[in-house]
């Protein structure tokens, strides 16, 4: 018997549950430090002992040589922007190139720059969803400037290689900024400045168990970064405004606590959606599980249904109590294909069809399998 009231949250991806650990250090740092950082008196200077306390626990464990490499931002898009834009803007005239999967905080920089007249590529990926560091090689040369691929899709879930594209950009493109949206990627993978090779790594608290509006760039010591938002001087000139200390330090507590929870959640989380998928598959054997046999985030389900419109199928899961979500954007009207499925080479047609289900790190024991259950019933209704 299903349970009718149980419901499934499958929109990780989308944003997390917040960690108990970032929600306990936000509220200490609320009633410990209300103060504003930038000031000089005792109640000021107690908030800012804990963002610099902060900034060199998230340099810890980004593996960043100094915390002064860690710019405290408002979340993942103005981390991109602040990449993109302030990285171009460093560097003067040049090329930037970005894959043609980038999240839109990365895809809308580079074409705010196309209008300033910065001439922008796009490297495409494979049709499994892998941008390989071939589609950049006739891409980059001696005048780019800029370079952003994302260490892991957010539709698809895939990884990306970003170590070895860094490679071949640091061999044929020496000047270029490389850039890489982590956002997605760091719950559930290993991201520090070794592991990606990046000049700027991009993050996103809410994504890893953190508050939402919240975020951070690191920097690689010596790369060139002009600011995007101008004002007080916070962050050493490099990003003005108000320090949202609480937010910093609930994000560090999430990153910390997401760290040690990377094991279990890449066995557990992953056995759950494993679950999740076995159970689709034997209930619907024509389901397509898009990436199953290739490196992707281990909490990513991205599933096609044939024949059946993912907007009509997003809105009887709702009603029966799973939430997931599908990649198409809705505008006046007219349900647009995702950009990264059209890009991998998938038909507008398959493009609709399909769902992102994103487990976490609170998804308990058994929940894939049930969660598949109740997709199946909805799908067989249909
Ligand atoms: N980059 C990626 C890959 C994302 O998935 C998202 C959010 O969905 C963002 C950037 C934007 O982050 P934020 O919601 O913190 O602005």
């Amino acid at each position: 018997m299903m349970d009718e009231s149980a419901t499934w949250y499958l929109d990780h991806a989308a944003t997390t549950t917040l960690r108990p650990e970032a929600r306990a250090a936000m509220v200490e740092a609320m009633d410990a430090a209300n103060g504003n950082a930038s000031g000089t008196h005792a109640v000021a200077r107690a908030a800012r002992n804990l963002l610099e306390e902060a900034r060199e626990r998230a340099a810890a464990v980004l593996g960043a040589r100094h915390p002064s490499d860690i710019i405290f931002t408002a979340g993942g898009t103005e981390s991109d922007n602040l990449a993109v834009v302030g990285a171009a803007l460093a560097a003067g005239r040049g090329r930037i190139v970005v894959s043609a999967i980038e999240h839109k905080a990365v895809l809308g920089a580079a074409h705010s720059l196309e209008r300033f007249d910065y001439p922008v590529s796009y490297a495409f990926p494979d049709a499994r969803g892998v941008v390989r560091p071939s589609a950049l090689e006739g891409l980059i040369d001696g005048d780019t400037i800029v370079v952003s691929v994302m260490a892991a899709n957010n539709e698809v879930g895939v990884v990306q290689p970003v170590a070895q594209i860094a490679e071949l950009v640091r061999s044929k493109a020496p000047r270029a900024v490389i850039h890489t949206d982590a956002v997605q990627a760091f719950v559930g993978l290993t991201v520090t400045m070794e592991s990606t090779d990046a000049d700027l790594i991009a993050l996103s608290a809410h994504k890893f168990g953190g508050p939402k509006g919240v975020g951070l760039l690191a920097i690689r010591p010596g790369t060139r970064l002009d600011p995007i938002l101008h004002g007080g001087g916070q962050e050493a000139g490099r990003r003005s405004g108000t320090s949202n200390v609480a937010g910093v330090v609930g994000m560090v507590a999430a990153m910390e606590a997401a760290v040690r929870d990377r094991r279990r959640f890449d066995t557990e989380v992953r056995g759950e959606r494993d679950g999740f998928e076995a159970r689709l598959g034997e209930l619907l054997p024509d389901v397509v599980v898009n990436g199953r046999d290739i490196d992707r985030l281990a909490h990513f389900s991205h599933v096609r249904f044939p024949r059946v419109r993912s907007d009509t199928l997003l809105i009887l899961l709702d009603r029966a109590g799973v939430y997931a979500a599908a990649g198409s954007a809705c505008q006046s009207g007219a349900v647009e294909p995702s950009h990264v499925l059209t890009a991998m080479g998938m038909s507008p047609e398959h493009a609709s069809e399909c769902v992102r289900f994103t487990f976490g790190w609170d998804t308990s024991p058994g929940q894939g399998r049930l969660a598949a259950d109740v997709v199946a019933s909805v799908v067989k209704g249909l």
